[in-house]
């Protein structure tokens, strides 16, 4: 798998004219080869040039954490008295453009200048961003495990299990937190809790403010998922509303609205039909409804080892849908001062169709305490 990934990215490179690729710190690392730097400031480097064997450079001291892969890279430990950029411009040879990870450290990248002065610097998510967008099998099985983990606790919520009305919104956001880590994810990555007026916030992630009786609460939640130990995570995140009791009907009709808006989006996410479509019909829905105005972000983002990457789901974004993309459909409809409401699925484009990974109700919840 990992050895079919740096084929891919070879390809990618020969199209693009890169002659090497430098990774660190960040999501491309794992993608490629199964292993995660630690983001200190000691560097680490898959060093992968387009036509020899590739070399993950790191101190000498994280060498026993990396499981080897021999068919895919070799490993370069290096000494605390030697210069790691050194090794790293050694084996680069004499590039004429090399690309490199958005997330290494600068004075990583100042200090590789220095060495190889002649090289014109590209951005590595033009050759494996596309590749990381599209999810092969193994990615999928591990979006569909984390999303299934999520689904658990949204099901705990809706169910009544855990209490609401007199907790403050970090106390149920703790206690989401907790049972996503129950539920087998290995770290949580947010536990948005919004009540009342909060929940027309897109952002607001949770405060001291008690949940009273006849409210909204807006619940968005995700951590990251391991299906086997040492293997990379894969992240889960949905939005899922809750209500304190009878809501009134000016709130029913906008959560009708929302609903069939996500609904809409789910269904548009066909191969085929460009990003901005798809936030285009979503969008739709809810312009037609009035409430264009209260729909203040885009509909949604691609999701894979980090919880926001390619594609994402917005007005002037032509990339195609392709079978392996996988993004949320996220709509909301804010209200200031008064309310809000967003419904989140995470979506994986297949030749069968959209297939949503959550499954847990998407209606508006009533829960009685
Ligand atoms: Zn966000
Ligand atoms: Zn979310
Ligand atoms: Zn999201």
């Amino acid at each position: 798998m990992y050895a079919q990934r740096l084929d891919r990215v070879r390809a990618a490179m020969n199209e693009q004219g890169v002659d090497v690729l430098l990774v660190s710190v960040g999501a491309d690392l794992p993608y490629l080869i199964g292993y995660e730097a630690m983001p200190l400031p000691r560097l680490t480097m898959l060093v992968v040039p387009r036509d020899a064997e590739a070399t993950l450079v790191i101190p000498r001291l994280e060498v026993a954490r990396v499981i080897e892969r021999p068919d895919c890279f070799s490993i370069r430990g290096w000494e605390e008295t030697e210069d790691p950029i050194a090794v790293v411009a050694d084996l680069c040879g004499r590039p004429g453009v090399a690309s490199i990870g958005d997330q290494t450290w600068a004075r990583h990248l100042v200090d590789l200048m220095g060495f190889l002065p002649s090289v014109q610097w590209r951005r590595s998510v033009e050759l494996v961003g596309p590749l990381r967008a599209k999810k092969d099998a193994a990615e999928i099985a591990a979006l569909q495990a984390a999303a299934a983990a999520a689904d658990r606790v949204a099901v705990q919520l809706q169910g009544g299990e855990i209490p609401l009305i007199g907790r403050t919104e970090s106390e149920v956001s703790d206690e989401l937190s907790r049972r996503l880590l129950a539920e087998g994810h290995s770290h949580v990555n947010f536990a948005i809790v919004a009540a009342g007026e909060n929940a027309a916030s897109p952002h607001h992630h949770a405060s001291e403010r008690v949940i009273r009786a006849g409210e909204v609460v807006l619940c968005d939640f995700g951590g990251t998922y391991s299906v086997a130990e040492g293997e990379p995570g894969y992240c889960s995140d949905m939005t899922r509303m809750l209500y304190t009791g009878e809501p009134p009907a000016a709130f029913r009709e906008l959560y009708d609205v929302l609903f069939e808006a996500q609904a809409t989006g789910v269904a548009a996410a066909t191969i085929g039909t460009a990003a901005q479509d798809v936030d285009r019909a979503t969008r739709k829905v809810i312009v037609d409804a009035g409430y264009g105005e209260q729909f203040i972000h885009r509909t949604g983002h691609g999701i894979g080892l980090f919880e926001h990457e390619d594609p994402y789901i917005v007005e002037g974004n032509a990339v195609v849908l392709e079978a392996g993309h996988a993004f949320s459909i996220e709509p909301g409809i804010y209200v200031e001062g008064r309310w809000g409401a967003r419904l989140e699925d995470i979506v994986v484009a297949t030749e069968d169709g959209p297939l949503a990974l959550n499954k847990a109700d998407h209606n508006l919840v009533i829960v009685e305490r």
